[in-house]
């Protein structure tokens, strides 16, 4: 089947799918993005995934392209003309194109770009049910981490160095010595005395939208919660790591640059956490109550 992409305003065959030369996304990385698991066809809290782009925007002072109800109809149209049922849609906003010039363009009109895929959610489950191995790289991105910029070079040299060293995830270190997050995930570990750990919110991280959910499911189950700053040291110590995405929900770390993490396995708590997103997800898809990808609806 031949995939759609959405492109300011028009549905466009995939291969044809093209922004400007002089998009300030493309010279920038003038530009912000949400990535939201799309699961039985319904997006996956949408409406988190909305504010925090609403966030971004405004923290970058980019004009909102579109109402709210605007940007879930593009969204679901794009699930639903790529006949996405369990998967992922990619939304991106840039300032926009205009003449090269570093300051903001006087009248530019922002970029919208939306595109979703089909993912085997069978190979996430497996890679969960055995547990994955990150190492840890230097955390060399900027000061506003908390904004979902395309500025997304660090993250790729962090992920390439995972992947050369065979591992999934590589988990980024701050100056002293503590983990942030990962590359495109939000790390936890489980301490010695079992109390669930993941950094504060600020700068030096996203605020994940399944680190959210996470959070407030942990609470719910009666674990005990911190968020703070953690060091290699302790993960490297602790019972269970593991980290949160849209597209990972709840990925146990067993292997930790090179060393196995707690047991060496999948962790109770990780694995407890996991199986409540998985509900989580079915039960929160769209946010809106009554909305789904019209090719499902009966
Ligand atoms: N941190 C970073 C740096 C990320 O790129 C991501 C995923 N985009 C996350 C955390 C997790 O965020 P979410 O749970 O909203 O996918």
């Amino acid at each position: 089947m031949s995939r759609i992409a959405y492109v300011n305003g028009r549905y466009m065959p995939y291969a044809k799918a093209a922004v400007h030369v002089e998009d300030r996304g493309f010279q920038f990385a003038d530009g912000v993005y949400e990535v939201i698991a799309v699961a039985s066809g319904r997006l996956v809290d949408a409406i988190g995934h909305l504010d925090r782009l609403d966030r971004s925007l405004n923290e970058l002072r980019i004009a909102s392209p579109m109402s709210r109800g605007a940007l879930l109809a593009v969204m679901a149209e794009t699930i639903r003309r790529n006949r996405v049922v369990n998967g992922s849609l990619y939304l991106q906003v840039t300032r926009g194109a205009a003449k090269r010039e570093f300051a903001f363009p006087e009248n530019a009109r922002p970029t919208v770009v939306a595109i979703a895929r089909n993912v085997d959610l069978l190979k996430a489950a497996a890679n969960a049910r055995k547990g994955v191995a990150a190492v840890t790289q230097p955390d060399i991105r900027w000061g506003r981490c908390d904004i979902k910029s395309v500025g997304l070079l660090p993250a790729a040299l962090a992920k390439q160095a995972a992947k050369e060293a065979g591992a999934y995830e590589a988990l980024l270190v701050d100056r002293d010595g503590n983990i942030t997050e990962g590359s495109s995930s939000n790390a936890w570990i489980v301490t010695k005395d079992n109390v669930l750990v993941t950094r504060a919110l600020s700068r030096s991280i996203l605020g994940g939208i399944t680190r959210s959910a996470i959070l407030e499911l942990a609470r719910r189950e009666g674990l005990r919660v911190e968020e703070r700053p953690f060091s290699v040291q302790e993960a490297k110590a602790a019972k269970e790591v593991f980290v949160t995405s849209t597209t990972s929900f709840a990925m146990p770390i067993v292997m930790l640059d090179g060393q196995p993490v707690g047991n060496g396995g999948p962790g109770t708590v990780a694995t407890a956490l996991r199986a409540a997103y998985e509900a989580h997800a079915a039960t929160h898809a769209t946010g809106h109550p009554d909305w789904q990808a019209p090719f499902l609806r009966p």
